[in-house]
């Protein structure tokens, strides 16, 4: 039976960065790979959060999936295989950005989703078809280098969907004793278009949300061993109806679960009491800055900073806490920002924060801006993980400003008196927000020492 090993990769920084973190979710896109390929295929998986990849093993065909920072990475990864003549796939949100470069290192380039073309990308592997062709559900573009590009001729659909492999999440460190494989996805798809984020531009009508079955998410959430449910969904309350249906049918289950979505569902109150009556415990916002001009210009309008601290205080009175995105680097912030952002913060009891700079990817808008702008100041996509590196030049602060500040807040927010204080104002979900947060406290620690041997090197 033919081999097929799939890799999640992770640039070494990144990785330093990430290594004592205390909580981490489940990794998804190569277990649902995984479900989507014949079973003639013997499929193994490495997750680079948790091992390091063996590149003397070899494989009928090596899948690699990355995003831009750990784009270098896996080219590298890519070479090591490819000089001993096993074939490399790479897919991901950096190939669909960039597929002419990732064209370079790989010798098959998925652009966009899977699911359409994964069979037929196998198919070809297994006979080796002719050069450039159409197909049922996508095209393929043979490059001057002799790798072949493939895009899907329209978005998948996302009912009756192979479920995902499980037992190919891996889990490792702290988070192999409490971590869930309960990882899933309902939606896909967001309606808004904030010019810094990628997922307009990853996947094809973003804007018009796809939607699953919710009796199939139902059925697959009741074949879980884990209580712990994590929809990797980027906005899973984008069609209100769809959502509260999904909490209703999902309550009977009584599961724990998580998920990402916008300010625009914390002010629906039904879907939030609806969400709470079926075991969400924390939802993921990008509430990404307390500088409304900040976010009317990067097309985030629908984040009201006035009523920031209303929606976060209904949210934990029905016992449901916020893990805010945080973005330090839009056009508006000065150096004032900083402080302003953790007062705030602090003030109203966020219960968690994910704080980052400003990374422009390519294909952005924001990117197109700041390029025509002569503003980008670093091209190498390691850098662009929004925690070591100011990739362009801020508009009211030098590079160095931004990262000391950056580095400031982050250390501030993540003190022990700033958990306490925001934690004792919030009051919610204390059994897991505790230990979330000490893991910030310590993931920062990992961060600090990944910047200090970046310095030494
Ligand atoms: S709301 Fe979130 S997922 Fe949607 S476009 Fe904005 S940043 Fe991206």
């Amino acid at each position: 039976m033919p081999s097929l090993h799939l890799i999640t990769a992770e640039d070494p920084l990144t990785l330093q960065a990430r290594s004592r973190e205390l909580i981490r979710f489940p990794q998804l896109t190569m277990p649902l790979l995984a479900g989507l390929t014949p079973p003639d295929w013997i499929v193994s998986h490495e997750d680079e959060i948790v091992t390091p990849v063996d590149t003397t093993r070899r494989y009928d065909l090596v899948g690699i999936t990355a995003a831009t920072p750990g784009a270098p990475h896996a080219y590298d990864l890519a070479r090591e295989f490819r000089n001993h003549n096993v074939p490399v796939a790479m897919g991901g949100p950096h190939a669909t950005l960039m597929p002419y470069e990732v064209a370079q290192h790989a010798d098959i380039v998925v652009v966009g989703e899977a699911e359409p073309l994964w069979r037929h990308i196998l198919r070809d592997e297994e006979r080796r078809p002719p050069g450039m062709h159409a197909f049922h559900s996508g095209t393929v573009e043979v490059t001057p280098q002799n790798s072949r590009i493939y895009r899907h001729a329209a978005p998948a659909s996302l009912e009756g969907l192979p479920r995902a492999r499980r037992e190919l999440i891996q889990h490792g460190g702290w988070n192999r004793w409490w971590a869930t494989k309960g990882a899933i996805i309902a939606t896909r798809g967001c309606p808004h278009k904030c010019d810094y984020c990628t997922i307009p531009h990853l996947y094809p009508r973003a804007q018009q949300m796809r939607l699953r079955p919710v009796p199939e998410v139902i059925a697959e959430i009741r074949s879980f061993r884990d209580k712990g449910v994590v929809f990797w969904d980027d906005n899973l309350a984008a069609v209100p109806a769809y959502a509260k249906e999904l909490c209703r049918q999902l309550k009977p289950l009584k599961r724990w679960w998580t998920s990402q979505t916008t300010m625009n569902s914390l002010r629906d109150q039904e879907f939030l009491q609806l969400a709470a009556a079926s075991g969400c415990k924390a939802l993921f916002v990008g509430l990404e800055s307390i500088d409304q001009q900040s976010l009317n210009q990067a097309q985030k309008g629908h984040n009201r900073v006035q009523d920031y601290r209303q929606l976060l205080n209904r949210c934990h009175d029905l016992g449901i806490a916020i893990q805010a995105g945080i973005i330090f680097g839009f056009e508006n912030d000065d150096l004032d920002i900083f402080k302003r952002t953790v007062d705030i913060f602090g003030d109203i009891g966020l219960d968690n924060a994910t704080i980052s700079l400003l990374v422009p990817y390519p294909g952005t808008p924001a990117y197109t801006m700041l390029e025509q702008q002569g503003r980008i100041i670093d091209k190498n996509w390691r850098h662009y993980n929004g925690k070591t590196h100011v990739v362009f030049r801020p508009r009211h602060m030098s590079p160095d400003q931004l990262l000391n500040g950056y580095e400031w807040a982050k250390t501030q927010f993540y003190s022990i008196s700033h958990i306490a204080r925001r934690l004792a104002k919030s009051r919610t979900g204390l059994w897991w927000n505790i230990p979330r947060n000490l893991g910030y406290h310590l993931g920062l620690r990992g961060e600090v020492l990944a910047r200090a041997a970046l310095h030494q090197a």
